[in-house]
């Protein structure tokens, strides 16, 4: 099973994405927690990437294309691969759809988790985050339920920021439902619900 996760940032794909590869071991692709860990580890990439993400603006194509491709060669994304955060833009989109139609792996489906403009920043503005396995959850978790790890606000995730990335989403992102309605593989669930509510609806649209 190939699919994108749309929606904003705070929306929730990444947290039902967690659940997925709980449940099914499909890999995980996510281009935000691909960039963190190179900005952690300083890397080439992550020293070219800090200033965009901190601004809450797209890290520029190139980077972030090169990052999918070789993610998706790797040997955990053969049998199926959810991409979340990835595309963000048009042209990102092209260039995934090339790729995948090189490797013979097209897409399934593109499920956009759908949230209002004003629960985003309330979500976005409680979420903590956890530094040692990046667990995502809200300002009600002192420590990680996951490992114990230390929870943190995300500096992209700081009021400042926040509105630059939906802004952002609003202009280049939210576009590509359009792009995929057009392909006919657009699935969208309602994201404004308890996460597992959201996720019965989710594994059902996937047919899983
Ligand atoms: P996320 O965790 O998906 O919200 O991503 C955090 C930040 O990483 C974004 O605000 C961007 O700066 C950068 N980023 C993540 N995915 C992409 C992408 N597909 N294209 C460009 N920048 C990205």
């Amino acid at each position: 099973m190939n699919i994108v996760l749309l929606g904003a940032p705070g929306a929730g794909k990444g947290t039902q994405a967690q659940k997925l590869v709980a449940d099914y071991g499909i890999a995980h692709i996510s281009t935000g927690d691909l960039l963190r860990a190179a900005v952690k580890a300083q890397s080439p990439l992550g020293i070219k990437a800090k200033g965009y993400m901190d601004a809450g603006e797209l890290v520029p194509d190139e980077l972030v294309i090169d990052l999918v491709k070789e993610r998706l060669a790797a040997d955990d994304c053969q049998e199926g691969f959810i991409l979340d955060g990835f595309p963000r833009n048009t042209a990102q989109a092209v260039s995934l759809d090339s790729e995948l139609s090189e490797l013979g792996k097209p897409l399934d489906s593109a499920l956009l988790v759908a949230v209002e403009p004003d629960v985003i920043v309330e979500r976005l503005s409680s979420r903590r985050t956890c530094r040692a396995c990046g667990f995502t959850g809200s300002t009600k978790h002192e420590s990680c339920p996951n490992c114990g790890g230390e929870m943190h606000q995300r500096d992209d995730d700081k009021p400042e920021t926040v509105q630059n990335r939906l802004d952002v989403y609003q202009s280049q992102t939210a576009p590509l439902v359009e792009y995929y309605r057009g392909q006919g593989i657009l699935m969208e669930v309602d994201g404004d619900r308890p996460v597992d509510e959201v996720y019965v609806d989710v594994k059902n649209l996937l047919g899983l």
